[in-house]
């Protein structure tokens, strides 16, 4: 029945992570922060369809922004604006959270919040050297509903 399938989703909330239903770094769309916004980086944004893009610097591990789509109303192809100009301006926050994070903490993190994205990550002590946040994807307020609201 469907509402025991929302039930159980709902129960495991509290036995999920972050980790399990974020959609991995190298699945995520992304955008290098030295990006010209001419034509054909905006066409690629808006054919990406999604509305929150992480800025990386260097690394794709290496998130230092988030670009709303949202934010480029005001940006004239032809200008060639640079990316690191608009995100500046609007300046918004990045949200981490760490990758053993519960659902059901992450939905509260979700509704208290302003924004409905966040970035995982985990603390890497393998290997040798020091230990270091590693970026493993990112997760949306819709992944976490997905997992209540899927059917099986
Ligand atoms: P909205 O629905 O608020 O317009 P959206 O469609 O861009 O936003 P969400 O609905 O929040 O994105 O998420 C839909 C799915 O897309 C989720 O699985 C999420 O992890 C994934 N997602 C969101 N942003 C990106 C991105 N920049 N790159 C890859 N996957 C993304
Ligand atoms: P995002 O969080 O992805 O940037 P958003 O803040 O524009 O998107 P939602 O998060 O989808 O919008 O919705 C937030 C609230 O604002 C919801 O209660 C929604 O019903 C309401 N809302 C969204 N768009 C409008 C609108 N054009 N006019 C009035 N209320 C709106």
């Amino acid at each position: 029945r469907e509402e025991l399938n929302i039930i159980q989703g709902a129960l495991e909330l509290r036995t999920k992570t972050v980790e399990d239903v974020m959609t991995p770094l190298g699945n995520c769309f992304m955008i290098h922060i030295d990006a010209v916004l001419d034509f054909s980086t905006m066409s690629e944004i808006m054919e990406s369809g999604y509305t929150r893009i992480p800025v990386f610097d260097s690394e794709r591990s290496n998130i230092v922004d988030i670009l709303y789509v949202k934010d480029l109303a005001f940006v004239d192809p032809d200008d060639c604006t640079t990316l690191k100009t608009v995100t500046k301006f609007y300046n918004r926050p990045v949200h981490f959270v760490f990758h053993d994070t519960k659902l059901d903490a992450m939905l509260e993190e979700f509704k208290k919040g302003k924004s409905h994205l966040a970035i995982v990550q985990k603390v890497n002590n393998e290997g040798e050297g020091d230990p270091f946040y590693e970026v493993l994807g990112l997760v949306t307020l819709e992944d976490v509903i997905e997992e209540i609201i899927k059917s099986e």
